[in-house]
């Protein structure tokens, strides 16, 4: 940005806020949801709709600004923002139209998870997403977003039916498997590489009041526990979500005061359906463990669980994570596991084992960007903690946890699990044999990179 000129020019016409750091409101809009990121962009482009965006990507292409896309803010390594750049910030685009007959959500590209989870509860219908509710919708589906559902239903993409997206040259198309269709492969699970998309229409599934909650076991328990999960999920009911985790109690209500800063094996559960039938299908299961320490499933809306641990982890924590495919869970992996966990350095630092089979390994390798189909889960290991004092020791953490247990893993992991350190050749394991047809998507709608805060994907040469 030379000078201010252009950001007067742009206002003239621009219906949303253009943020600039003497602004009041200016440390809040570039806050992040990552405490450990500290950026500071030039201006802040808070679009109220599609023109806003067209404008404010015409802005950046033509005064050579870095461009930053936003939409929940909650990306670990703070891609949603940009040093000295532009972030073309979507969260105030909200709405979102339910069709219950065609059983679709078009959804405006500045909501969050929860702000679908609200609006499609009240027709009993739901979209696979993640466990959190604050998390912006954009940045999870682009890509991939998986969740309790996507045993049964897929990732996010997976239940994606078209875009509309502004693109470098500031054009706006619609990516659907009819329109642009090499664009919409690209945006399931290519990122915000390909452009700024500015609504998402969803499919939507049955999904009202389901069976679900935590339960906790004492660590000491894990390596059985770890056994018999990886025995049991091929043969559990895919209205089953379970993830497994290896953590500690935090020291604070609700839990029970025993319990406060004990390492746990959790078992988080959510059933699509009925009590009495969320229990048979845990039977094979927990009939086979140890009693746990607590127990809490039972019924609730489903958007009840999906914000359960909102409270847990606010805005603003310490956030340092890496992640990994796994296809198998050899009990060497296992130990490995159990040996890290004894040294997490925080009450709030975790490793989440997220069952990405069933649904999500009937799409093939090359229906979307999406590339990995035969992992069994993806795993993250997070360090996180509030006090800025610990950035250092859950940062190393996590690292040597990785590396670990990163030998009994497959090569790539969950773009969304990944920090900005972890260079190309994780993006190419990661998208494998697609990696090659992703850079020239990129070549043919961003030939000059102009989206390149994110996990970037060249244009091919
Ligand atoms: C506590 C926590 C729990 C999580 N749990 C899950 C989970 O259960 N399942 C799961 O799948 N993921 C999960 N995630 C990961 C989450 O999907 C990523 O952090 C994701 O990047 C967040 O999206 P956002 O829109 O909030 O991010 P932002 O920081 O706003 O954006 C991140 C990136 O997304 C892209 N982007 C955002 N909006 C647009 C747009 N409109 N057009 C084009 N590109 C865009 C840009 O490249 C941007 O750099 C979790 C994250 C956190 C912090």
């Amino acid at each position: 940005m030379p000078d201010n000129d252009p950001v007067k020019t742009m206002a003239n016409g621009f219906r949303g806020d253009l943020i600039k750091p003497d602004d009041i409101g200016y440390d809040n809009a570039r806050k992040l949801y990552n405490g450990m990121i500290d950026k500071r962009p030039r201006l802040i482009a808070r679009c109220a709709d599609v023109a806003d965006v067209i404008a404010a990507v015409k802005f950046g292409r033509d005064n050579g600004t870095r461009i930053a896309i936003r939409c929940g803010g909650h990306n670990g390594p703070g891609l949603g923002s940009v040093d000295d750049g532009l972030v073309i910030d979507l969260s105030a685009m909200k709405g979102i139209r339910v069709d219950p007959a065609a059983r679709t959500a078009r959804v405006a590209a500045g909501c969050t998870q929860g702000d679908l989870d609200h609006a499609t509860h009240a027709f009993g219908l739901a979209t696979p997403a993640g466990i959190i509710s604050t998390t912006g919708i954009a940045g999870l589906t682009l890509s991939g977003g998986h969740g309790y559902l996507s045993r049964k239903y897929g990732l996010t993409i997976d239940n994606l039916i078209e875009a509309d997206v502004v693109l470098a040259d500031g054009s706006f198309v619609t990516a659907s498997k009819e329109a642009n269709a090499d664009l919409f492969w690209a945006l399931r699970g290519g990122g915000g590489n390909f452009g700024v998309v500015t609504s998402f229409l969803f499919k939507l599934h049955p999904v009202s009041m389901v069976f679900a909650g935590p339960i906790a076991f004492d660590q000491r328990h894990a390596r059985t526990i770890m056994q018999h999960y990886r025995e049991f999920l091929p043969r559990a009911p895919e209205d089953l979500g379970i993830f497994l985790g290896l953590k500690k109690v935090l020291s604070s209500a609700p839990f029970p005061q025993e319990f406060w800063g004990k390492r746990i094996c959790l078992l988080m559960c959510c059933y699509n359906g009925p009590e009495d039938a969320g229990k048979k299908a845990l039977e094979p299961l927990l009939g086979a463990l140890p009693d746990p320490w607590f127990n809490w499933m039972a019924t609730m809306p489903y958007p009840a669980v999906q914000s359960m641990f909102d409270g847990l982890y606010p805005t603003g924590m310490q956030w340092y994570w890496r992640g990994d495919f796994v296809k198998a869970l050899p009990d060497e992996a296992i130990d490995a596991h159990l040996a890290q966990a004894e040294a997490t350095p925080s009450e709030l630092s975790l490793m989440h084992l997220y069952p990405i089979d069933g649904a999500v390994q009937r799409v093939g390798r090359d229906e979307t960007a999406w590339s990995c189909r035969d992992a069994t889960w993806s795993m993250v290991i997070a360090g996180i903690d509030p006090d800025p004092q610990k950035a250092g020791p859950i940062t190393r953490w996590t690292k040597a946890y990785w590396d670990k247990v990163h030998p009994y893993d497959l090569g790539g992991a969950y773009p969304n699990f990944m920090m900005d350190d972890e260079g190309d050749a994780r993006l190419k394991a990661t998208f494998g044999d697609n990696y090659a047809r992703l850079a020239n998507v990129k070549k043919k709608y961003d030939p000059a990179n102009l989206f390149n805060v994110n996990q970037n994907i060249r244009p091919a040469p």
